[in-house]
């Protein structure tokens, strides 16, 4: 392992005592932070405002990690699912989602995950290990590289593999890059993290950085929020949704809550009405989530009528709750399915 330092992972801050240890001006350090996520150079060599003595030093000290694609697969309905490979071997994916008048890029944060929801592939063999900051970075790097983004930015959700609040200090290092003018410079409005539920570290995000906030509930009820979600047993609906009460919102703007409907399991119209009552008062989005269904689980997709019905009973108590069907799934990229057959090194 390399003991020199890789770029992608530092802040504005540690960039500048760098370029002091280094013994090169204080400005330095933003115009590397430009060629890293601006131009989105691959090497130092390439930073041709700094001199060649300056460029040899920082190369003694310091490297720029990137991405390039292994596969990506594209899907009939337009998303496209990358697999990037870790230098340890691992490897991971992000997915492309194109909707109307936007584009959306799904991150992931680990590598396997520990939550152990019943639903999803990802977590079926546990936590493998956490992404670095650099890793999360350069899934978008690579991402916005090989795509004619021009000058839209994508949004960015953090739901592909792996729970991000439970990668806690690296996933809000890596949004920081995302956000500050100094690293990518996206909106706070286009990003979002989505959680299954670690109800301390909600509240760490809501003070850390301003970014959306997603909650993956997928029940009205605790009884089977921990059937599905072993998170609940810890943090039970009660205290999630205190969380979400208390998480800071700019203004327009909603928690989205997830809801992904399984057949005879949480799509009844009781639950409808139940989960009304549960979200009562909170700023909210509801996405209901046709069940993709895997060989590997059980569960069973709702017919159409009964999702259509679900989504009444919310419109009717004046809940905003748009259905989503799960893209990407004949490439296995749709919500939770990403990661099944990925997580040994080559
Ligand atoms: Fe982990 Fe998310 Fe899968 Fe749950 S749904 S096991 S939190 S990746």
């Amino acid at each position: 392992m390399s003991s020199r330092k890789d770029l992608v992972s530092l802040s504005l801050q540690e960039l500048e005592l760098l370029a002091g240890e280094l013994g090169l001006e204080h400005y330095r350090a933003r115009q590397i932070s430009q060629w890293i996520f601006q131009k989105r150079a691959r090497d130092i060599g390439s930073m041709t405002n700094l001199s060649k003595d300056m460029r040899m030093r920082l190369e003694a000290v310091a490297f720029i990690s990137s991405f390039a694609p292994e596969r990506i697969d594209s899907s009939k309905d337009g998303s496209k699912k990358y697999l990037f490979r870790t230098t340890d071997g691992f490897g991971l994916e992000s997915v492309l989602i194109p909707e109307t008048g936007h584009i959306t890029l799904c991150l992931s944060t680990q590598i396997g995950c520990a939550m152990g929801c019943r639903f999803c592939h990802t977590g079926r063999d546990g936590l493998v290990r956490n992404l670095t900051a650099a890793e999360i970075v350069n899934q978008v790097r690579a991402i916005m590289e090989a795509e004619p983004f021009g000058e839209a930015m994508p949004n960015l959700v953090f739901m592909g593999m792996g729970e991000p609040l439970a990668n806690y200090d690296i996933t809000v290092r890596a949004i920081r890059t995302l956000l500050s003018p100094w690293g990518f410079n996206f909106s706070h409005r286009r990003i979002t993290v989505s959680t299954a539920g670690l109800v301390p570290q909600m509240k760490r995000l809501g003070e850390d950085v301003p970014v959306n906030l997603a909650i993956s509930l997928n029940a009205s009820n605790d009884e089977t929020r921990s059937r599905l979600m072993p998170v609940n047993k810890k943090y039970p609906l009660r205290d999630l949704l205190a969380a979400a009460r208390q998480f800071p919102l700019a203004a327009r703007k909603r928690i989205t809550f997830e809801y992904i409907l399984i057949k005879g399991l949480n799509d009844a119209a009781a639950n409808a009405r139940e989960l009304a009552g549960l979200l009562k008062g909170i700023p909210c989005k509801i996405n209901l989530i046709p069940f993709n269904e895997h060989p590997a689980v059980d569960f069973k997709k709702p017919d159409e009528r009964s999702v259509r019905a679900f989504q009444k009973i919310l419109h009717d108590l004046n809940f905003t709750a748009p259905i989503r069907h799960s893209k990407g799934s004949d490439i296995a990229a749709a919500c939770g399915q990403l990661g099944a057959v990925l997580h040994s090194p080559q």
